[in-house]
């Protein structure tokens, strides 16, 4: 018996050492770990409980020792703890999952739990040691995170949208006009060549109107720069009011615009030209106290094959008849006719 004891002791003395050895680090550890019995009929008891917990469940590990699990997790979180013991059980295999474990909803905290069951010679989980991990400081900087990247694309969302609207603006400042808001003379022939190339391709008809307001520098003259640049805004909007959707206009110079009409013939184009004569004559552009009154003229081709090689000579024969208008004493419509004779545009309807 004696000899047998003897024999035992080494035994004896490396458990001592290992059990002083795994005391220390479990009285030392600073994560929550719990070591549960499975009993049976799926009943769980606490077999002992590390410094922390016993801080939190207000009761050393002798006491937790052997008590049921309702007994020492609080009613709120006793449901989802047991549905993860029995699943740790099921599996028989580790797992890890994230909770938050406080009541406070203000103030949440964020646990991440790793459990490993402990198998017997049957493959039956006798045992459970847990640890969890508050990692509700790395919740909150994540938080803050996403709150600060939240705001943040909210700024870069609103440059965003400032810079495209600025950008808008300048596409629209870059093709029209100043001070008439119609289209400048460089997006008028941007406009013009495209739809020049549709009638080759299309064989439709295109007509050009010049138009060049009559004795407009008398205006400037007599009332100043001012009425003269609230007559040529006034008649743009008159512009506009006749126009049809499909016209192109632009400012082509000073107190000249030009108008393109797409799938128009000469005599459609008279039509619009007397449309616009009349409707300039008509208007009185009140001017402190005096109503302005202005003619206009306006020369018009229709596209020739024989002889519009490119979009610059069709406006050029409409500018000729624009300078035929001006000399017959204004106020008038001149057509160039396809052999670039001039007419007046009564002339072409008889
Ligand atoms: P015509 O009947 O022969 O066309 O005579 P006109 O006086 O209309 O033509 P002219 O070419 O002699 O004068 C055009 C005037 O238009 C001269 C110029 O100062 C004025 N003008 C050009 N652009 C503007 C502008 O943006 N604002 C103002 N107020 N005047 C302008
Ligand atoms: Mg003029
Ligand atoms: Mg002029």
């Amino acid at each position: 018996m004696k000899i047998l004891r003897n024999a035992q002791r080494p035994l004896v003395n490396a458990l001592r050492r290992r059990y002083a050895i795994f005391d220390g680090l479990w009285q030392r550890f600073p994560d929550n770990i719990f070591l549960i019995r499975c009993g049976d009929a799926g009943r769980f008891y606490v077999e002992a409980i590390n410094p922390p917990l016993e801080a939190m469940f207000g009761m050393t590990s002798e006491e937790a020792c052997g008590k049921p699990i309702e007994e020492v997790v609080p009613a709120d979180y006793l449901p989802a703890v047991l549905a993860r013991y029995q699943e740790c059980v099921a599996s028989r295999a580790p797992l890890s999952y994230e909770e938050i474990g406080a009541a406070d909803q203000a103030n949440p905290q964020y646990w991440l739990t790793i459990m490993v069951p402990a198998v017997d010679g049957q493959g039956r989980v006798e045992y459970i040691l847990g640890i969890s991990r508050d990692i509700t400081l790395i919740r909150q900087a994540e938080e803050t995170l996403r709150q600060a990247n939240e705001v943040l694309e909210k700024r870069v969302a609103e440059r965003t949208a400032a810079l495209e609207a600025a950008n808008q603006r300048l596409r629209e400042l870059a093709i029209h006009d100043g001070l008439t808001g119609l289209y400048n003379r460089r997006h008028f022939f941007e406009l013009a060549e495209h739809a020049f190339r549709q009638t080759l391709r299309s064989g439709f008809d295109l007509s050009v109107v010049m138009v060049d307001l009559d004795s407009f520098k008398r205006i400037n003259d007599s009332l100043g720069h001012a009425a003269g640049d609230l007559v040529l805004r006034e008649i743009a909007g008159v512009f506009r009011l006749v126009m049809r959707e499909s016209d192109i206009v632009g400012r082509y110079g000073g107190e000249e615009f030009a108008v393109l009409m797409s799938s128009a013939g000469a005599q459609e184009a008279c039509r619009l030209a007397e449309r616009l004569q009349n409707a300039v004559a008509d208007s009185r552009i009140q001017w402190r106290d005096t109503a302005i009154q202005c003619t206009l003229s306006a020369g018009v081709a229709q596209y020739s094959p024989q002889c519009d090689a490119s979009l610059d000579a069709l406006i050029e024969r409409a500018d000729v008849a624009l300078f035929e208008a001006k000399s017959r004493g204004r106020n008038c419509i001149v057509v160039s006719r396809p052999d670039t004779s001039l007419c007046s545009s009564r002339e072409l309807f008889s």
